[in-house]
């Protein structure tokens, strides 16, 4: 079977055929650091490591290349870094914040199971190609400086003649609307309401570098150029996949594309377009206002890693997520029993019926239910195809060891209760059997008696 992903700019799900099938080559927009990632960022982090994932198993381990940037130049860090070390000079404070914000970040999905991309590029460290970038821009007639800024004209674009796309083509908007519903007090160097800036001057203090566009004095760069600089960097002019939130197709990719096609006179930025679709926690938009505000790290707390995992992944990607108490004790619960069967069997090929699921616009709710399938039909299979998933990455002993330690239960002092009240059924003083029962209950242990003896297990 053919792999097909659905491309949000052809709005079709399509065969994937890449430029290269030596090197797949796929680009996601990653985070701004400068405070811990909710679980809402957590989507796609989870969705594209699996679809890389996929694309290994499919091309090879050394084929497939994923870039996740991260946005280390940012007003939301410049606010953090006064705020948190009112002490440091602006630089060293913004370092001291991205530097801890990014380690946070690396800590929370390396424990979601997900790979490290081939390349996390910063944009700190990609200053050069975007002043590049934006000299091509103003030399081709799509951008101006002005007051020290520089700005994008998406009109230049629709105006020109040639085998670029039109702008709005991607978000799917008319740029006439656009023009219509703009904002009238527009800023006063901008030549029309729809122009994006590319570069814009520095507050005192605050990170700048030499400007493009003849500007003398130091700036830096907006927002989407980032994107288009790393991209083009670590993946050329045009690459297979770009992915990222659904909140991102407009404005963010809508100009990635409008830059790099423009600069580099292509069709074409990506082949295919993959957007996941919005997180909500408990039937509600996540906020701090309204208290359901929760980052990966405090759920890591209280819950594995691979529990946010599959939580996640019950869900088709393009379909919203609503984030629930209940459907993740129900996703704990189906782990802790895929690791009981699964984890120290000698793992098989994943299993067709997982795998086809994936094929078709990683349709993961239909291969989970296909792993349920598998429990009680072919374990090894079941193995191979959980791990492909990005599961079972440890034995079940450091799996019911680690739910013990989170849950506060000793394990001797179980065993031990567990001793005394064989003793005294063998007895037959029942009174204290259940009196020892109710104890490890209340301790979050739940037992079950067979003809093979006495197995317990924790609740959570
Ligand atoms: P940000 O740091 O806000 O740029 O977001 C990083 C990534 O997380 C982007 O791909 C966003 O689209 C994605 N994202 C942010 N909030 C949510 C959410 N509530 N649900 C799903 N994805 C989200
Ligand atoms: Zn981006």
């Amino acid at each position: 079977m053919e792999l097909r992903l659905y491309d949000t700019l052809s709005r079709e799900k399509r065969t994937f055929v890449p430029l290269d099938p030596n090197n797949v080559r796929m680009y996601v927009c990653g985070p701004t650091v400068y405070d811990f990632a909710h679980i809402g960022n957590a989507r796609p982090v989870i969705v594209f490591d699996v679809l890389f994932r996929l694309l290994r198993h499919l091309f090879g381990e050394a084929h497939v290349t994923y870039v996740r940037n991260i946005t280390d130049v940012d007003d939301k860090i410049n606010d953090r870094a006064a705020r948190d070390f009112p002490g440091l000079p602006l630089n060293e404070a913004i370092r001291k914040v991205t530097e801890q914000t990014g380690q946070q970040f690396h800590a929370d999905v390396d424990a979601l199971g997900a790979l490290r991309p081939s390349v996390e590029p910063r944009a700190t460290e990609h200053i050069g190609e975007m002043r590049e970038i934006i000299e091509r821009l103003v030399k081709g007639g799509f951008a101006y400086a002005a007051e020290d800024h520089v700005l994008f004209s998406p009109q230049a674009m629709n105006a020109a003649n040639s085998v670029l796309p039109r702008y709005g083509a991607l978000s799917n908007r008319s740029l006439d609307e656009m023009i219509a519903g703009a904002r009238v007090d527009v800023a006063p160097y901008k030549k029309d309401n729809t122009d994006f800036v590319l570069w814009k001057p520095s507050k005192p203090g605050e990170p700048s570098w030499p400007s493009p566009a003849g500007i003398k004095a130091e700036g830096r760069p907006g927002w989407h150029i980032e994107c288009s600089a790393m991209a083009w960097k670590h993946l050329g002019e045009h690459f297979d996949i770009h992915g990222g939130g659904i909140d991102l197709v407009f404005p963010h990719h809508e100009n990635e594309v409008a830059q790099t096609c423009c600069a580099f006179h292509r069709e074409r930025m990506a082949n295919y377009w993959m957007h996941n679709g919005f997180l909500q926690v408990e039937s509600e938009k996540m906020s701090k206002s309204s208290g359901n505000f929760i980052t990966i790290h405090q759920l890591l707390a209280d819950w594995p890693g691979e529990v946010l995992r599959l939580n996640m992944l019950k869900t088709h990607y393009r379909s919203p997520i609503d984030w629930t108490m209940k459907s993740l004790e129900e996703s704990a619960k189906t782990l802790d029993d895929w690791y009981r069967v699964a984890a120290d069997v000698a793992p098989g090929k994943p299993a067709g019926s997982v795998v086809d699921p994936l094929l078709d616009d990683l349709n993961t709710p239909l291969a989970i239910a296909a792993l349920h399938g598998l429990r009680s039909s072919d374990v090894p299979a079941l193995a191979g195809s959980l791990r492909l998933l990005g599961f079972l990455s440890e034995s079940a002993a450091q799996w019911e060891g680690r739910k013990q330690q989170a849950s506060g239960v000793d394990a001797k002092e179980v065993e031990r209760l567990l001793s005394e009240r064989t003793a005294a059924r063998g007895r037959k003083d029942f009174g204290e059997s259940d009196r020892i029962r109710d104890l490890l209950a209340a301790m979050g242990v739940a037992i079950k008696d067979s003809k093979d003896g006495t197995t317990w297990e924790v609740t959570r």
